[in-house]
């Protein structure tokens, strides 16, 4: 009935549609049928198995950052015993000598709880962190977040240099920030922005977020700070390293920076070829589940991906 393209066109339509359901559908399934999917994207569960795999990655020349999977929590103790195994983790990456800072988010070191307690936790984060000469990076929650994220940043620079924030690109207010905050001093990850907002926090259009996530790269890298460049979208990693080599930028002006396991085809192995600084961020822990999800729901791809290797003859 259909000619061989047609017939292709359709497989990969039913393909896509196949996927995306089951993305969409995939929070409401068990943990033991998430796992395998979680897998290429989660180090494990616990600090042993994650440093294993930093271990590998300084092998094959990438840093990286390393993160406990979890957020939201809503006791000081849950916070504290976070922040514990933080700092266990910084004694490991020094012990060990590795390529790793750590990554945390302010809503699993206690601002769910209060302002204060996820500033005293990062201080104690800090005061390791500075001690071990390691540096900690704030990720960027959703908006409700962020004020309290950029005030908790500002608080720790009166006191800490081994300290960043993330800005997204697809907030309207970024650009404004990134004017605030630019200084010899910010040491800065710029990604799109995973969570959902609405159309007057952020841009919604592919290409507008594009084109300020290279507009707010250029302002960091033309103004003092260091950027982390967060993507991987080859259009935006293409458009940026060549405009790096174009204007002869210093590689000590900026990283490149992945999600542990995302399949880049090689381009992260010509980035390290060029002498640039390519960072995998390492989730693990045993709060894999909701991370893997929200993984999944990005690239429904993954779905029949993880599929067809589940069931290939090893
Ligand atoms: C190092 C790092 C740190 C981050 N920190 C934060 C943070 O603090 N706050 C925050 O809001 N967001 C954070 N993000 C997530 C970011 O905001 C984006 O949601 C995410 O990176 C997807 O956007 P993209 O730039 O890769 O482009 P996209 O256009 O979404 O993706 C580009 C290509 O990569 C593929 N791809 C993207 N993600 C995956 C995946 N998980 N698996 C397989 N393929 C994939 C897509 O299918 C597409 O082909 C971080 C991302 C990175 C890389």
């Amino acid at each position: 009935m259909f000619d061989e393209p047609a017939t292709l066109l359709l497989n990969s339509a039913l393909m896509n549609l196949f996927n995306s359901i089951l993305a969409a559908i995939i929070s409401i399934f068990p943990r033991w049928i998430i796992k395998p999917f979680a897998k290429p994207y989660v180090a494990g569960e616990t600090i042993t198995e994650a440093l294993t795999h930093i271990n590998l990655l300084n092998g094959k020349e990438f840093a990286a950052t390393l993160d406990i999977l979890g957020e939201h929590v809503q006791s000081i103790d849950e916070a504290a015993d976070i922040t514990k195994s933080y700092i266990e983790i910084l004694d490991a990456i020094s012990e060990q000598d590795l390529d790793c800072n750590i990554s945390i988010k302010p809503t699993h070191i206690g601002l769910d709880i209060s302002y204060d307690t996820a500033r005293d936790n990062l201080f104690s984060l800090l005061t390791k962190a500075k001690e071990l000469h390691s540096f900690v990076r704030i990720d960027m929650e959703d908006s409700p977040y962020t004020d309290a994220s950029i005030k908790l940043y500002l608080e720790a620079l009166v006191h800490y240099d081994n300290v960043g924030p993330v800005i997204q690109a697809y907030l309207h207010r970024s650009t404004e920030d990134i004017k605030r905050l630019n200084s010899e001093k910010f040491n800065v990850r710029i990604c799109k922005g995973i969570y959902s907002e609405s159309e007057t926090i952020a841009l919604q259009l592919e290409d507008e977020i594009n084109d300020q996530f290279i507009q707010l790269v250029k302002n960091i890298i033309t103004g003092d700070g260091y950027v982390g460049i967060a993507t991987h979208d080859l259009t935006l990693i293409n458009a940026l390293d060549n405009w790096i080599s174009e204007n002869e930028i210093s590689p000590d002006r900026f990283e490149f920076q992945v999600l542990f396991g995302v399949p880049m085809k090689g381009r992260l192995q010509e980035l390290l070829d060029k002498g640039y600084t390519v960072r995998q961020y390492v989730p693990f822990g045993k709060d894999w589940h909701d991370y893997s999800v929200r993984r999944l729901k990005e690239n429904p791809a993954i779905v029949s991906y993880v599929i067809k290797n589940m069931f290939k003859k090893k």
